[in-house]
């Protein structure tokens, strides 16, 4: 074994290599967490405000871990430990790798945001009618001349509901006005706003967790279809959902109506052949455990840190 290697070997369990370990460690181990929430989190179906704020929770964890290693990062960019190896992952590779998630992130945020801004500025204004209905709603409404079946709210601060004309044509008045009770209640919730930050922190680290994202967009369509049936007839949303979702293309930072992964499951408990399976009090508390560890993995090394300090010299 060649002399700088061994010197690498003997300063890692001297404790030099800390950082360098947490920094690998952490993240997956965050990711494991967050698994095990998702996991729980999937056994119910998200008809309550807490589910949906677990869901949040647990989509925002991968990338606030991460970012909570930034101290780390920074301290080990200035340390000098001896050895070559260990001396060069320290000063440049754990900033190299820090970085280049942080941007590659910011960069497809850039990317999904241009898109739906293309998607807005192709839009034209609604019929007079139409355009009644949504000032009663209080929604900002906007149509796509298109066939494609689109109806997604979309603009991160200043929420507005797109609909495709094909789409229009083939609502009867009564499910557009479900339909759009449906966008309405993701306006309520401010949901791009949170889809955007959420999938930007979902997958800003080299362990990302792409279900704990899913589980939030789950969530947030069970919870505005809740809130969508106290004003129009569940069925009726029901038909409206078959309806729009033959043919709708997905993107993270829109709001949309319909979604082929989880609309068999929604349009069942909207026409009533399935009760909503509440989370039992314990899946509530493991989800809980679960994300609160994550939430101190970034401390960890510093307490593992400290710990070498005092026992291993
Ligand atoms: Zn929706």
């Amino acid at each position: 074994m060649s002399s700088w290697l061994r010197s690498d070997i003997n300063a890692m369990a001297a404790g030099q290599g800390m950082d360098l370990l947490t920094f690998v460690l952490v993240p997956l181990a965050a990711a494991m967490l967050v698994r095990t929430a998702v996991y729980f989190l999937g056994a119910a179906v998200p008809v309550s405000r807490v589910q949906v704020w677990f869901a949040r929770a647990a989509a925002a964890m991968p990338g606030i871990v991460f970012l909570g290693l930034g101290p780390t990062v920074f301290r080990s960019a200035h340390a000098r430990p001896g050895p070559m190896l260990l001396c060069i992952l320290h000063c440049y590779g754990l900033f190299a790798v820090f970085a280049g998630v942080l941007l590659s992130r910011m960069f497809a945020f850039g990317r999904q945001f241009a898109s739906c801004q293309r998607l807005l500025e192709i839009t034209e204004a609604p019929s007079e009618r139409n355009a009644k209905l949504a000032t009663e709603l209080g929604i900002r409404l906007r149509v796509l001349p298109s066939q494609f079946s689109v109806c997604v709210v979309t603009g991160i601060w200043k929420p507005v509901v797109v609909i495709s004309r094909g789409t229009l044509e083939s609502l009867s008045w009564e499910e557009l006005r479900a339909a759009l009770m449906h966008e309405r209640a993701h306006c309520r919730g401010r949901e791009t706003c949170w889809a955007a930050g959420l999938w930007f922190l979902s997958g800003a680290t080299f362990a990302p967790v792409r279900s704990a994202f899913d589980a939030y967009k789950r969530a947030s369509e069970f919870a505005a279809d809740g809130e969508a049936i106290r004003e129009v007839c569940s069925v009726t949303l029901a038909s409206a959902l078959v309806a729009v979702a033959r043919s709708r293309r997905d993107r993270p930072l829109l709001a949309g109506l319909a979604s082929r992964e989880n609309l068999r499951e929604r349009v069942a408990l909207l026409v009533g052949a399935e009760d909503p399976k509440k989370a039992c009090r314990g899946a509530g508390v493991l989800i809980s455990v679960a994300l609160a560890a994550a939430a101190t993995l970034p401390l960890v090394g510093g307490i593992a840190r400290n710990f070498v300090h005092v026992f291993c010299r």
